[in-house]
């Protein structure tokens, strides 16, 4: 069976704590799901230069953030490493001529672990983390989901974590609440990108800063969309499905794709 590949948008930390629309999807999705052999996550915060994957048989949590409650920082995400498939994936990266390479020490960071811990609560499925460049293009980014497009055919379920829209300097403003509705200026991009990832239209998802509505807004650093194009190449180029769309602090819309 050919595992599909995801895109989530994982919100702030809390998603993991706070009741929210978001969390309800992420808690139900597994369901939707066939049962993985193992999951590959892309994670909006790995940046790195290159792709590189996560090579540790123990991956450690990582708490990459800042001022949320202690219960987030008490939490763990035991699920094992899968050294063998993080060298599976090098080498299907490296074959499509592009530069890899692993890290024996990293783990889990909150784009793969608060996800997670939502989706497959009893870490009982073996993971490995990608990163992503933002010095590359979105382009880049599908040609690297589209080198490991053949892994959903071995038990894999690839995965994009990031966020649909992210400015962050609209949701960190006093008067701010979680459950506030999307402003117009994020919705018109989310229903531009549903619209242009229901339609397969690759040239214009990749040119999102130039094309879409409130593009560079939406995402003044491209980090957290670029999972979506991992996804998306790995996926085939679509079209996908958005399967969750919801609004977190105004700003962040938490739309989920199935490709
Ligand atoms: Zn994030």
């Amino acid at each position: 069976m050919t595992m599909p590949a995801l895109f989530v948008s994982h919100g702030a930390p809390t998603i993991v704590i706070d009741p929210s629309p978001a969390r309800d999807f992420l808690l139900a999705l597994a369901e939707t799901l066939p049962r993985p052999r193992a999951i590959l996550v892309a994670s909006a915060h790995f940046e790195r230069p290159t792709p590189t994957l996560t090579g540790a048989l123990r991956p450690p949590t990582i708490h990459d953030f800042g001022g949320f409650p202690r219960a987030l920082y008490e939490m763990r995400y035991p699920a094992a490493g899968d050294p063998a498939l993080a060298a599976r994936a090098a080498a299907l990266i490296a074959d499509a001529g592009l530069p890899v390479s692993i890290d024996p020490a990293y783990g889990f960071d909150h784009g793969v672990w608060t996800p997670l811990k939502l989706i497959y609560p009893d870490a009982d499925i073996p993971t490995v983390a990608l990163s992503v460049a933002p010095q590359a293009s979105p382009a880049a980014h599908v040609a690297l989901g589209a080198a490991l497009a053949p892994l959903r055919d071995e038990g894999v379920l690839i995965i994009g974590s990031g966020a649909a829209t992210h400015d962050l300097s609209a949701v960190f403003r006093p008067g701010v609440g979680p459950d506030d509705p999307m402003p117009d200026w994020v919705s018109r991009f989310s229903e531009w990108l549903a619209a242009a990832i229901e339609a397969g239209h690759v040239d214009d998802l990749v040119a999102y800063r130039e094309r879409a509505p409130e593009g560079r807004r939406n995402h003044p650093t491209p980090e957290h969309l670029l999972p979506l194009f991992v996804a998306l190449g790995a996926g085939g180029g679509g079209p996908g499905r958005r399967v969750h769309t919801s609004a977190a602090f105004g700003a962040l819309a938490m739309d989920a794709y199935v490709f």
